[in-house]
């Protein structure tokens, strides 16, 4: 069983990580960032509700995120695990959560934290060039995670559930950091 959170802010290679951690696994990689650009790509509901706030940087609406989050870990492929990558963004994400989890009966092993350079960052998603990695968007979805986003690893070191990893290496380091860490 290997229940994960995936904090860090954007570019820092949590998506890249929780990918391959979740192929060894056996378990889903959950991201609500891919599960926006599908639902966007598709013209749903949730896409065009998502589709402004998504392009400029902004998070979505909680009440857009919330019951996705539910759906989602109520699915059949949950059952061994799963690596949440983008949630939670804030700290109501986060209480939210926890809320469902205890409704769940399942709690998350650890929140991991991936840590890098605003430079390196920068540079990450200007070469990665999805269609909110221009320099524009890339300010404010930095400006976002400070004012919003941080606040969520406060709200796991403070309940002791907090790891860091040094997100700024080559891929492959990273990855075995990591599995050192968790003991995959
Ligand atoms: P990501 O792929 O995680 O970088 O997410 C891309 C964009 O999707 C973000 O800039 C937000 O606009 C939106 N997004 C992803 N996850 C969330 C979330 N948990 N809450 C609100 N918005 C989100």
């Amino acid at each position: 069983m290997t229940r994960l959170i995936f904090l860090g802010p954007p570019g820092a290679g949590k998506g890249t990580q929780a990918q391959v951690v979740a192929d060894l696994a056996k378990i889903p990689h959950i991201s609500t960032g891919e599960i926006l650009r599908e639902a966007i790509a598709q013209k749903t509901d949730l896409g065009v509700k998502a589709q402004s706030y998504v392009d400029q940087g902004d998070l979505v609406p909680d009440d857009l995120i919330l019951d996705l989050i539910r759906e989602r870990l109520n699915h059949q492929d949950t059952a061994n695990g799963w690596i949440l990558d983008g949630f939670p963004r804030n700290v109501e994400q986060a209480v939210f959560l926890d809320n469902l989890l205890t409704e769940l009966n399942q709690n998350a092993d650890s929140a991991v934290n991936f840590t890098v350079d605003d430079q390196v960052l920068i540079e990450r998603m200007l070469a990665r060039g999805r269609k909110d990695d221009n320099e524009e968007t890339i300010t404010r979805r930095l400006q976002v995670y400070r004012e919003l986003t941080a606040p969520v690893l406060n709200y796991y070191q403070e309940r002791s559930r907090l790891q860091s990893i040094d997100g700024d290496r080559p891929i492959d380091e990273v990855t075995a950091s990591l599995k050192a860490l968790l003991n995959l």
